[in-house]
């Protein structure tokens, strides 16, 4: 096992305990964020990057141990990458673009997920959480410690709000104490104890299904895709799936027939037949290790909100979504993203605390959204009764000969949720005139440009703050200039790009940090339906908060205005 997995993932971190008075922390940070996991991390990350000082607190002292998240989404590869954090990410993980799926013996289904030339990454890319972990505390360790600290071994125990903060009750294994935050972010887990503090429950449907899930060390030559095996002849009756994953690991995972007993069969001896008759079928006889084994069990439950009061709720303890779908941690990454810069406007004071709420709404329908995806693949690769059962086999039989059923076989969705209809968008006048392009709510549509005559993306010349995408002819019309203006002298930058033959005028340049962007191949006139004239308005996490024609003096600070959530412009 030490050949395979790497060191870290054994390392123990020391356990601190801060300067106290009374049993209480003498410093007090603005965030205190339960859960080093990939999602409290991320918040820590997120929030660092706006100056906020965030206190991490993790119960455990290394990195997870076993089998978890491995497949992360192009939006959560978007996301790293904003968090600082994105070349480790590439370097180790593996790409890959589609799958395939047999009933039998018989191959029904070649798919691949949505993916072209104007892509920067792959739909997806396999990286297990350990190395997920690792590359976001390197990330952090780069951090200024004052703007974010990991404290190990240290776990919550309780808390209580008040009007002005949270006092939370922190333990390790030989001390307790408290401390004391403006705001309390619960990243920790499916079993949070904030969550149970807070006196809040999630609701929504568990499922019988049962899966068993194996890693294995095994070198093979084969391409990093999705498999799944429908009834295969080695193991009858049950859904097999594999996944290739860095450092010659893959994953199996197979369902459990009812009758069959879950502790048992995560024994090594009731594993070693199931995975030696499954890589007999695919003709291979390889020797391999067994790295872990655990069972697994669908849920898909949320809670009503992920704001109470100064609580906010992050990742697996605000929602959880079936494996399959692919979403539980990359919805994670999404909350975190959503929520850091939401969280610094209210703590730097440029934004109300009802933003967090629309933080709530955001991402509790994206939930909706992804649930109801991952639980058509959840009923199709564990059919909750005999009519599903019937329906998918019957599915799987025909499939072969009408394709256009194979698209059953594979519900996945791997794109980012659009946040249709959320408060802090602004449908303007012109929004009807748009016949594509991001509607307002979408996230980024990815999009080649040149720039100084190297290739860049859409999603990398977008800003910290808020992004001003430009595209005409000539000089940026002194509209656009005078409205960046009023906007720039407030907190935060509203960076501006022009695309295409849009100038800037020198004497206006400088402070607007205007940077003309040539269009590669016309990508960005066609994909955003930006001629003849257009101005995107993307906010701090990419999604498009207002398009126009033209703007009029008001439209920018309105929308940056409604964006920061100080009020809801009416549509016009
Ligand atoms: C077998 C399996 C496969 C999966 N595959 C995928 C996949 O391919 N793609 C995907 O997107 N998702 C996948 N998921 C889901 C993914 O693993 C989770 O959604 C993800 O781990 C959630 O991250 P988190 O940070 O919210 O929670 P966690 O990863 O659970 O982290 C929570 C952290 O909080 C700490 N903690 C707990 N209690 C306390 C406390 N009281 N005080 C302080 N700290 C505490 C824990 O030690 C832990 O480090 C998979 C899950 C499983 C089980």
């Amino acid at each position: 096992m030490e050949s395979t997995v790497p060191n870290f993932v054994h390392t123990t971190h020391p356990v601190t305990v801060p300067p106290l008075a009374n049993g209480r922390e003498i410093a007090r940070r603005p965030v205190l964020i339960a859960g080093g996991g990939p999602v409290g991390l991320a918040v820590g990350l997120a929030l660092a990057s706006r100056g906020i000082a965030a206190l991490v607190v993790e119960a455990d002292q290394t990195v997870c141990v076993g089998s978890r998240a491995i497949c992360l989404s192009r939006r959560t590869l978007e996301i790293l990458e904003r968090l600082g954090a994105l070349a480790p990410f590439q370097e180790k993980g593996l790409a890959w673009t589609g799958g395939r799926s047999f009933h039998r013996s018989e191959e029904v289904l070649h798919f691949t997920m949505p993916h072209d030339q104007d892509q920067r990454f792959a739909p997806m890319t396999n990286l297990q959480q350990y190395y997920i972990e690792q590359f976001l505390l390197d990330a952090a360790a780069k951090c200024d410690p004052d703007l974010l600290e990991v404290r190990w071994g240290t776990r919550i125990d309780g808390l209580h709000q008040g009007p002005d903060g949270v006092v939370v009750e922190l333990a390790t294994d030989t001390a307790s104490y408290a401390t004391e935050c403006d705001f309390l972010v619960a990243c920790d887990g499916a079993r949070s104890r904030v969550r149970q503090a807070a006196g809040l429950r999630m609701n929504g449907t568990s499922y019988e299904g049962r899966y068993v899930i194996v890693d294995i060390e095994i070198s093979l030559d084969l391409p990093t895709e999705r498999l799944a095996w429908f009834d295969p002849p080695s193991n009858p009756g049950r859904t097999m799936l594999m996944h290739k994953q860095p450092d010659n690991i893959w994953r199996l995972d197979y369902q459990l027939h009812s009758a069959e007993d879950s502790e048992e069969m995560i024994r090594e001896d009731r594993v070693t037949p199931v995975v030696n008759a499954h890589l007999a079928m695919m003709g291979i006889d390889r020797p391999w290790r067994l790295i872990w084994t655990s069972m697994y069990r669908a849920a898909a439950v949320s809670l009503d909100s992920y704001r109470s009061g100064r609580v906010l709720f992050a990742g697996d303890a605000a929602h959880l979504v079936p494996i399959f779908g692919v979403r539980g941690l990359n919805s994670g990454f999404d909350d975190a993203f959503n929520l850091g810069w939401k969280l610094a406007g209210v703590i730097a004071r440029y934004s109300p605390d009802t933003i967090l709420d629309a933080y709530s709404e955001e991402r509790r329908r994206a939930w909706e959204v992804n649930v109801t995806n991952a639980m058509k693949s959840t009923e199709f690769m564990a059919p909750p009764s005999r009519g599903y059962e019937l329906m998918r086999d019957a599915v799987l039989s025909l499939a072969k000969d009408h394709p256009a059923l194979a698209t059953l076989i594979d519900p996945r969705q791997s794109s980012a949720i659009a946040y249709e209809g959320s408060r802090l968008n602004t449908v303007t006048r012109d929004e009807s005139s748009f016949k594509a392009g991001p509607r307002p709510g979408s996230p980024p549509l990815e999009c080649p440009l040149i720039v100084d005559g190297k290739k860049h993306y859409l999603t990398n010349i977008l800003g910290n703050d808020f992004t001003l995408v430009w595209s005409g002819e000539g000089d940026v019309p002194s509209i656009v200039t005078d409205e960046l203006h009023r906007v720039i002298n407030r907190e935060l930058s509203v960076v501006l790009r022009t695309i295409g033959t849009a100038k800037l005028l020198s004497d206006t340049a400088g402070q607007l940090q205007a940077w003309h962007a040539d269009v590669a191949e016309g990508r960005f006139i066609e994909l955003y339906d930006a001629a003849p004239t257009a101005a995107y308005l993307f906010r701090p996490d990419g999604h498009v908060c207002a398009r126009w024609r033209t703007l009029r003096p008001g439209d920018l600070s309105d929308a940056i205005d409604a964006a920061l959530g100080h009020r809801k412009v009416a549509n016009s």
